[in-house]
């Protein structure tokens, strides 16, 4: 058995729900192909010597403005992977409503054989020749983090578009996922692991969807297997395992994994991780090295989150899944062939063009804080806990007139508080989350033709872009 590309993967499932929608194939054509994809090889010297690097930005479609994607460090990057990342933005966008369309990055490079002053040298190298083509700008488009990158770079390619065009008041906008005190956003760094979160406890909002997994209750006491503890990976178990109630018991990294049937503490594998560098030497649980590691994707568990790289769960290991519901938190965890096996076998997925969007919601959060040049709350905060107070001490008085027991200082000080950046941001990405599963849910429960989360979420968007492309006049 043969296993797909990544690209023919998307595209395979972009395609079948094409057949059963009906579209115009003139208009899905224009849907399907990326607009453009920029390759671009520069040489830098370092260590006395030059180095030539290769780079992509993919553009998906323009239907709306700017584009948006992350750029990917990994020596696997490739101009198909990039097309079908690219391809993935353009429909989760369109899912979440998040009002941009699709792109995406990539370096060939591997990060870890790099120092720090390095790596800024060939970041600012790569920001440059993007720029100077408007592939990075605020009202066209728009990076942010992906595998292998992080704030730390979003800060540098910030200040490279900065320093280029130094008269754009807009400039902080060319870039999202920043650190905070350089123009980002609280929680963002969080944002698609705590969107995962957020997904599931949707999920488990639903007792028909539930219950179609084989699954009963809520979060709390579920067995849970991550695959890599990077960004996504680690919010996603921290949170899940710190607020609720789940229990994380393997985790599977690229040198190994880790398996305590008792629930892994996240936040000291996690620390273990970032000193260093693998899972080795890891002193609780069971540490198993990296020969065949994949093989736990198919240990027994309730939920299965896939948080490392695309393609893990293929025709070669998908009958062997034991997981009752596959939540993908990377992008093309499962190839096409591998959801049809899965969903015959009863297995929900909850696709990653919802699942992991998590990100884009944030970053379009930044974004318009870039562009209106305040943060949120700023204005409403204390009016808002001044309000809050007189309604508590109201209340009190009117009880303790009454003879009643008046209200808690505890209480009153949690009622009153003025919401914070934070607050806001997570309020916003869970509302995000609830409507958009609500969506592709309603589509998913109400249409024959879509018979499974996936199918779903990709008619739905695909709807709203040919929508949006019928009111240009296309
Ligand atoms: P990251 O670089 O922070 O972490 C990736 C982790 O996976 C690392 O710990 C790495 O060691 C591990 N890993 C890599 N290959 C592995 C393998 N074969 N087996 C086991 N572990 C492996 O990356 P990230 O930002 O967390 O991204 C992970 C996935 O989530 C990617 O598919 C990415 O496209 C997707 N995603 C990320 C974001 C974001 O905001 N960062 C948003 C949406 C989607």
């Amino acid at each position: 058995m043969t296993n797909q590309s990544f690209r023919d993967s998307t595209q395979a499932m972009f395609q079948s729900t094409v057949d059963k929608l009906g579209l115009d194939p003139g208009l899905a054509e224009k849907i399907r192909v990326a607009n453009s994809t920029y390759t671009v090889r520069f040489g830098v010297k370092l260590r006395g010597q030059i180095h030539t690097f290769t780079g992509y930005r993919s553009v998906h479609s323009e239907h709306r403005e700017p584009v948006k994607g992350g750029i990917r460090y990994a020596l696997s990057v490739n101009q198909d992977e990039v097309e079908a990342l690219a391809t993935l933005m353009t429909f989760k966008c369109a899912l979440t409503d998040v009002p941009f369309g699709g792109a995406k990055g990539g370096l060939c490079i591997d990060p870890t054989q790099w120092s720090v002053d390095e790596l800024e040298h060939i970041t600012r190298r790569f920001a440059y020749e993007l720029i100077k083509r408007d592939l990075i700008h605020p009202s066209q488009n728009v990076p942010a983090p992906d595998m292998g990158t992080g704030e730390r770079e979003m800060a540098w390619i910030a200040d490279q578009y900065a320093r280029m065009h130094t008269t754009d008041i807009n400039a902080a906008a060319c870039v999202t996922g920043k650190p905070v005190g350089q123009n980002g956003i609280q929680g963002r760094t969080e944002a698609t692991g705590r969107g995962v979160q957020y997904a599931l406890r949707e999920f488990f909002r639903h007792p028909e969807d539930v219950s179609g997994a084989g699954l009963s209750g809520n979060l709390e006491g579920k067995t849970v297997i991550v695959q890599g503890l990077g960004n996504v990976g680690y919010h996603a178990a921290k949170f899940l395992s710190e607020e609720d109630g789940s229990k994380i018991i393997a985790v599977i990294e690229r040198d190994g994994t880790v398996v305590d049937r008792h629930g892994i503490n996240i936040e000291a594998l996690h620390r273990h991780i970032r000193n260093t560098g693998g899972v080795a030497g890891y002193p609780s649980g069971l540490v198993l090295s990296a020969k065949g590691p994949a093989r736990f994707l198919e240990e027994e568990c309730h939920i299965l989150i896939p948080a490392a790289v695309e393609g893990v769960i293929n025709e070669t290991n998908a009958a062997n899944i034991k997981a009752k519901l596959v939540i993908e938190a990377a992008n093309g965890p499962t190839t096409a062939g591998a959801n049809e096996i899965l969903k015959n076998r009863g297995v929900t997925i909850i696709p990653d063009l919802y699942a992991n969007a998590g990100g884009v919601i944030v970053s379009y959060f930044e974004w318009v804080k870039n562009l209106s040049h305040m943060r949120f709350g700023r204005m409403q905060r204390r009016l808002e806990e001044t309000r809050n107070g007189m309604l508590v001490d109201e209340i009190g008085r009117v009880l303790s007139s009454n003879g009643l027991s008046g209200i808690s200082a505890e209480f009153r000080k949690d009622f009153a508080r003025g919401a914070s950046e934070l607050d806001l941001v997570r309020s916003g990405l869970d509302d995000t989350m609830r409507e958009a599963y609500q969506g592709m849910r309603a589509i998913w429960r109400a249409d024959d033709r879509f018979d499974d989360l996936r199918s779903a979420a990709y008619a739905l968007s695909i709807q709203k872009v040919a929508a949006a492309y019928a009111a240009k006049g296309l």
